[in-house]
């Protein structure tokens, strides 16, 4: 970009890169920041780094923990059902969940859903960490939390497939919840509702 110098184009570069964010938006973040004092910028720049640094994945459900947490606080919470697990797609649909408070089991995080068009098939996912889980037949309830989206859909479908032989219960959460949306959004009613009208998987 003319005119710009490069601390500011770059930062504006790295800022277009977060989901969401035009270069307009990436433009005014990097001017707020240019304005912020230099221990703001500082605190910034160490959480970024923080992040990558400090947060791992929980061994049992892979959901993030803080480094040297593991298992993670919900796996490792006596008051949980280990025998129901509930699959989502990413961290923040765990947040979701448990803001409604509906829910005693446990998570399983699968860090994305298949999606053929972008080359993401289930081993991209953390799937085969989800049947070893089952595989010792603990498990009486496994319920399929993707989003209800296409992508989510197919996950569903796929993983009900494979987890069948293993457990007692593979239900799917109800509709409900906006089509083609995501979890993380929905409101705490509409995901209780769904939550509490989940129902066997049909593959018929
Ligand atoms: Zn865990």
């Amino acid at each position: 970009m003319a005119g710009l110098i490069a601390p500011v184009a770059r930062l504006i570069e790295e800022f277009s890169k977060l989901p969401g964010v035009g270069t307009k938006t990436a433009q005014r973040l990097t001017y707020h920041v240019l304005r912020a004092s230099t221990d703001d910028a500082r605190a910034l720049a160490k959480a970024l780094v923080a992040i990558k640094e400090e947060v791992a994945y929980c061994s049992i459900c892979c959901n993030i923990t803080e480094v040297g947490v593991d298992p993670c606080d919900i796996c490792a919470d006596p008051r949980r059902e280990a025998g129901r697990i509930c699959v989502v797609e990413e961290p923040l649909d765990v947040l979701a969940i448990e803001r409604t408070g509906e829910f005693r089991g446990r998570y399983h995080v699968l860090h994305g859903a298949i999606s053929p068009i972008d080359g993401i098939g289930p081993e991209r996912l953390r799937v085969r960490e989800l049947i070893a889980r089952v595989g010792n037949g603990d498990v009486e309830e496994v319920i399929l939390a993707t989003n209800p989206n296409l992508e989510g859909e197919a996950t569903a479908m796929y993983l009900a497939d494979m987890l069948e032989p293993h457990v007692a219960a593979v239900t799917r959460i109800a509709r409900g919840l906006p089509v083609g949306g995501d979890l993380e959004y929905a409101d705490d009613v509409t995901l209780i509702r769904s939550l509490q009208g989940r129902r066997q998987v049909d593959r018929s």
